[in-house]
């Protein structure tokens, strides 16, 4: 799905607001004319003392320095899931995410597409396919905020607005940045993707203040990312980056330029169901259908089954963006059956040709909306971040269509987003 007319309605701010709010815990309703543009040297926190929240499809991050130290970063990542278990109690990333094996119906993700949905029916066909992908359940057209069917302690379904999920998370990334440094954390910068519009970014927030947080200022994650990568000072004034991201179950290109020392954005393009979770998904299809052949089984209805096998896929797809060859093993899979297979890089790249494909012509829309379609020589730094940008398929091919330019990546891209947020919160305390 393109970004189209989510596009045309987002911003092209580079910090897109500042809230003058202090609304305590209370979600205060949407009110545009509270965001306001601001630029990073009018945050209004103490020193040293914000953390950034990057709130993500798949997995979201905290980051932030520690005060009175330069270098120490404060980093980590979490599953973006909730899960509730049949007493009602809610269980927050890597334990939501165990939850799924023995009952994925009461677990909740890939949610971060739902903000700003709903308020008109032009969204519909976003959250009618993400229904298709995931357990839980999304409400009636007309509900103004989107929420969710979960088991409450009685046991009776109830609803959960979105963003109060999202809190859950950010609740959880905020205690443990208060572990690790050892006292209560009260403001924070969030990121959010280009395409989100006001609202969007105001529900983000939203999710932010549920739990406990002051949200100063948001960073366009593109930006975030170019700064990551120390492109601040590696470009030159008017250069240009391709900045492309491809996570869980969202990707997006953007095309952003150095003016006047500040990073704006020219070309955008964006796939709310492109990343990981459909690379698996191709895995697990293959190893369905040999399934079938070998053992004469159908595990297409078994949920539980398929959860286990698609865990087993992923882990051999990270294998692979480091090895020729992984074996995806689970212990009785079905009927008591152990599970085994290899599976090559080289069959990984087959099974996800015309996907690998999409991201590339999600680097082509950015281009083309930068009008530098035509002279990708323009282009003077190429930055991946997101989980994904770790397949090697992938790196190659964007490699390939910049004639063979070679992309910045890091160790971990997955965690660029917010270390480039951390950067510009501290350089602008
Ligand atoms: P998001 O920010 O969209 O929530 P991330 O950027 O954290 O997502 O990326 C998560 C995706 O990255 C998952 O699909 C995960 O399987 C994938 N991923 C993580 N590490 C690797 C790896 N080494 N090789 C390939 N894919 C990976
Ligand atoms: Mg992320």
């Amino acid at each position: 799905m393109a970004a189209g007319d989510r596009r045309v309605a987002a911003t092209l701010r580079i910090f897109v607001c500042l809230l003058a709010v202090a609304s305590g815990f209370q979600i205060p309703d949407y009110d545009p004319s509270m965001i306001a543009d601001s630029t990073p040297n009018q945050f209004r926190y103490p020193p040293g003392e914000v953390i950034v929240i990057d709130l993500g499809n798949t997995n979201s991050c905290v980051a932030g320095y520690v005060p009175g130290e330069t270098e120490t970063m404060l980093q980590f990542c979490i599953p973006s899931w909730v899960a509730f278990t049949d007493d009602g109690a809610a269980l927050v990333g890597e334990a939501a995410k165990n939850h799924a094996g023995p009952d994925p119906e009461a677990t909740i993700f890939g949610f971060k597409r739902l903000f700003g949905l709903r308020r008109d029916n032009e969204y519909e066909d976003i959250v009618q396919r993400l229904m298709e992908r995931v357990p839980c359940k999304i409400g009636a057209r007309n509900v103004v905020s989107p929420s969710n069917q979960v088991k409450a302690k009685d046991g009776v379904v109830k609803q959960l607005e979105v963003r109060k999920i999202a809190s859950m998370v950010v609740a959880e990334l905020k205690e443990k940045a208060e572990e690790h440094l050892g006292r209560k954390v009260h403001y924070a910068v969030m990121t959010v993707p280009q395409h989100f519009t006001e609202v969007s970014t105001w529900e983000a927030i939203g999710a932010g203040e549920i739990a406990g947080l002051e949200i100063v200022s948001t960073v366009l994650e593109p930006i975030a990312a170019a700064v990551a990568y120390g492109l601040r000072g590696k470009l030159r004034e008017g250069g240009n980056a391709l900045v492309l991201r491809v996570g869980g179950g969202t990707s997006d290109a953007s095309v952003v330029t150095l003016i006047d020392g500040n990073f704006e954005v020219f070309g955008y393009w964006d796939d709310p169901f492109l990343g990981g979770d459909d690379f698996d998904q191709r895995i697990v299809d293959y190893f369905a259908k040999l399934i079938k052949t070998k053992h004469g089984k159908d595990i297409s209805e078994d949920r539980v089954a398929l959860g286990k096998l698609r865990t087993a896929c992923e882990h051999a797809k990270k294998v692979l963006s480091n090895q020729d060859h992984a074996q995806v093993s689970v212990e009785s899979l079905f009927d008591g059956v152990d599970f085994s297979e290899p599976l090559s890089r080289s069959k990984f790249e087959e099974l996800n040709d015309d996907m690998f494909c999409k991201v590339i012509a999600l680097v082509e829309r950015a281009m083309v909306g930068a009008e530098l379609e035509r002279s990708k020589n323009s282009v003077d730094e190429i930055v991946l971040v997101g989980g994904s940008t770790m397949i090697p398929k992938i790196q190659k091919l964007v490699k390939n269509y910049f004639g063979g330019k070679e992309p910045n990546i890091m160790v971990k891209p997955d965690e660029s987003i917010a270390l480039g947020a951390a950067i510009i919160g501290h350089s602008s305390d």
